[in-house]
Order: C-alpha cells, then structure tokens, then sequence
C-alpha cells in the first residue's frame, strides 16, 4: 500500500454512467481530476450496460425534470460530435395506457406545461400509424418525436475518452475501501494506494449503501432482467419502429426499443420498475425460464410480433430512493464532498447533465440547474449523520 503525494483537485468514486461523465466535465473546466473504478470501462456488473437506455423529455415522473432534459439534450448531441460516435438517436417514443394511467397522463402534463412537440393518439389511430402494435380499444397513447435511446457502453466510453483527452487520470480495476473529509482536504484508500485531493465526488451506483453508508440515505438495490426476443417475421419491420412504454390497469409497465443490434440481435424489452430486492453480491445473474415467459406473454398482447424465441437475457441493479428522485448534492454535513446516486432506474438519459451539475458543485459550489428535488435532506431518516 503506497500513499500517493501527487496533487489532485478532485477525485471521482466510481467511473460508471454518472463518474464518467463527471470526471469529463470537471477536467474539460481544468480540474485535476481522478478517478478511481473498481471494474473495467463500460463493464457490465453495476447500472450502465445493456445496450440502449431510453431518452424521452414528456417525462411523467415529474414535469420539474424537463428543464434538465432540455440541457441534457444539447449535451447528448455535444458529446456525440465531440466523440465522434452515436451516442443517441431520436426514434420517436409511444407512451401507452389508459387515459388516466401516470404513463398517457403525466407524459401529457409534462408536455403541456413545457410545450413540448407531441400528439394524442386513439387506439385506432396508434394501429395505423404504428401496425405492429395493438393496444386495448380503451388505450391512448402521447407520441413524442424526440424520444429515443442513448447507447450506455459507447456513453461511458465517449466520456472516458473525452476525460483522458482533457487530462484526466482514471484507474480501472482499484477498489475504493474507504474515505474520509479532513480540514485540510480528502482521502481515499483504495486496494493499492491512499490519495489525497481537494474534493471528492462518490457516483456509486448499486454500491451506494456501502460507499454513502454513514449518510443514512435509505437505497433499495432492485435485479431488473433485460430480454430480447427474435421477433416473428424477423427484425426488419422492427427496424424503424419508436421506443415505446406501455402502462396496463395494474399500473404495470413495460418498455420496449426498436431492433437496433442486428439481423440476429432481436428486438429488446423489459419491465419497468419490476425488480426483485438484492444486493451487489447477491444479485441472482441468472434469468429463469418462468421469467422469460411472463416477458413473452406481457409483451405480445401489446407487440404480437415480439414473440419468438428469446435470444439473449441480461441483469441489471436499480438504486430506488423511496420517492424514486434522485439524490444530487453537496453532503450537507461536510464541505468538500458531492454525492450522485439513487438514480431509480431512470437516471441514464440525464448522464451528461448531470455531469455538468456535479462539475458545478464541485468548482462553485453551487448549480444553476433546477436540483431542489434531488435533495436528500427530503430522504432523512432518525438517527444518520445529515447535519
Ligand atoms: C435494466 C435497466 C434499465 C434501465 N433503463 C433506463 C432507461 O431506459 N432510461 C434511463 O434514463 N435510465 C435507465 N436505467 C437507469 C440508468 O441506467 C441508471 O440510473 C444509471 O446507469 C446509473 O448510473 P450510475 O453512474 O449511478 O451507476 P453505474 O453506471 O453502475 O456506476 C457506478 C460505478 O461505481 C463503481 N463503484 C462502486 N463501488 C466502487 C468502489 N468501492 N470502488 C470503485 N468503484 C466503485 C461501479 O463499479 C460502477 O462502475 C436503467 C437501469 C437498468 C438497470
């Protein structure tokens, strides 16, 4: 174990979805920065892997995000140009449902509070325009041209490019143990070296509860299974098709993308927010035959077509907060920590604008972005450490 003496401004915890485009960011503003990932680029074991994630603006979550989306947005489309790769792409986007389901309503809401472009669409209406899907004759639908997907792997890797390029040093395989705020700065330990640095930024992901244990942010980790199924027909009338979610009376969702990996590569979908409670350490990898099943079954009475034999299966953590906003700010109990995390399974459209923000927290201690939501203060619970 060696104590490192080199200087710098910032370390970065985690150089996943959220580090990587932090550490881009903050060395891009000329920050000395590290950072510190215990896996390797782009890996697959933690939030940021399987391929696509969908982007949308007509967000039902809350229309408070909009703004941010806006931003990030413009970001998408700087990173793609500056990286030289697709780092995204406008499909369009059918948000399904009943008329009153949080889906169809709140995309509605949030459109019409921003004006943002979109129509409503009728039942028959979406099956003209949109023939492989059939929705309930009750069912409506907010079609939005800027929907889409970003491209996770590439997303991480542009970043990490773009950060090395602005001078960052990013060290894959090291471990952080541990990491503590003195008067004078931060240190951190990881499985080969101590540094010392300015400020710290922890992006944890999944492994929030062990890295921000003594915050008392109360995370749940969720396993989420990513299916793709080689559509009847095969893949080319899949090819054009929008990013959709789709809402049932249950208030169940599920989401689906167009094909986008090949002849052979299927057509994905999932469920949204269906996860069974895990660990890291505990997360069963392995997807089971009856779970494949209740995929194929849900997802062909919307798209007939997505039912033809499952080709490739993936797993994947959610870090719900109990509300499912995410928790961005400077720790309130200290003056030299930034914190990102419990992004509740919707948080990689966002990853450049966050970056931004965290950058911002960092070099001014403050943002102009609207973040009053991601407070955690809204989070705290009897006896942790938030001052
Ligand atoms: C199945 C699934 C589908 C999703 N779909 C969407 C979607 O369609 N649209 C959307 O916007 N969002 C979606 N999300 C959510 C989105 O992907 C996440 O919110 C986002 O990827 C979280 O990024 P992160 O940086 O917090 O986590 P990660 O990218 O996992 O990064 C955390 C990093 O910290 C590292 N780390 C942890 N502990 C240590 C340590 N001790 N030392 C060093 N490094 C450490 C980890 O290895 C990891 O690389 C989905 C998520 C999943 C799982």
């Amino acid at each position: 174990m060696t104590t490192a003496t080199q200087g710098y401004d910032v370390i970065v915890i985690g150089v996943g979805g959220m580090g990587s485009a932090a550490a881009y960011h903050l060395a891009a503003r000329g920050q000395r920065v590290l950072g510190l990932e215990k896996f390797t680029p782009a890996h697959d074991r933690g939030s940021s892997h399987g391929g696509s994630r969908i982007i949308r603006q007509s967000y039902f979550e809350d229309p408070a995000y909009v703004p941010l989306l806006l931003r990030a947005y413009e970001l998408w489309e700087q990173l793609g140009t500056d990286a030289d790769c697709e780092v995204i792409r406008r499909t369009g986007g059918l948000y399904l449902g009943p008329p009153d389901s949080l889906t169809v309503a709140g995309s509605l809401r949030a459109s019409r509070e921003w004006s943002l472009p979109h129509e409503v669409l009728d039942s028959a209406e979406i099956r003209r325009r949109f023939p492989l899907f059939t929705p309930a004759p009750d069912g409506i639908a907010v079609y939005e041209p800027n929907g889409g997907f970003a491209r996770p792997e590439l997303t991480v890797q542009a970043h990490i490019h773009l950060a090395l390029r602005a001078g960052a040093t990013l060290s894959f395989g090291e471990e952080v143990l541990r990491w503590a705020e003195t008067d004078s700065g931060v240190t951190v330990t990881t499985t080969r070296a101590t540094y010392r640095a300015d400020q710290l930024v922890v992006c944890p992901g999944a492994w929030a509860p062990q890295l921000l244990a003594d915050f008392g942010i109360p995370i749940t980790i969720e396993r989420q299974v990513l299916y793709w199924f080689d559509p009847i027909g095969g893949t080319a009338a899949f090819a054009d098709q929008p990013i959709y979610i789709a809402e049932d009376h249950s208030g169940t969702q599920i989401y689906g993308f167009p094909a986008i990996d090949g002849p052979t590569g299927g057509v994905k979908t999932a469920f949204f927010r269906k996860g069974i409670v895990c660990t890291p350490d505990t997360i069963d990898r392995v997807v089971h035959p009856p779970e494949i099943e209740e995929m194929r079954d849900r997802v062909a009475a919307l798209v007939p077509a997505v039912s033809g034999p499952c080709v490739h299966t993936a797993t994947c953590m959610y870090s719900n907060t109990p509300d499912q906003h995410f928790v961005i700010a400077r720790h309130p109990g200290g003056t030299r920590v930034t914190i990102a995390c419990g992004f509740s399974g919707h948080g990689f459209k966002f990853v450049p604008v966050v970056g931004e923000i965290l950058a911002d927290l960092v070099i001014d201690a403050k943002t102009a972005h609207p973040i009053t939501l991601f407070d955690p203060q809204r989070l705290v619970t009897s006896g942790n450490n938030l001052a």
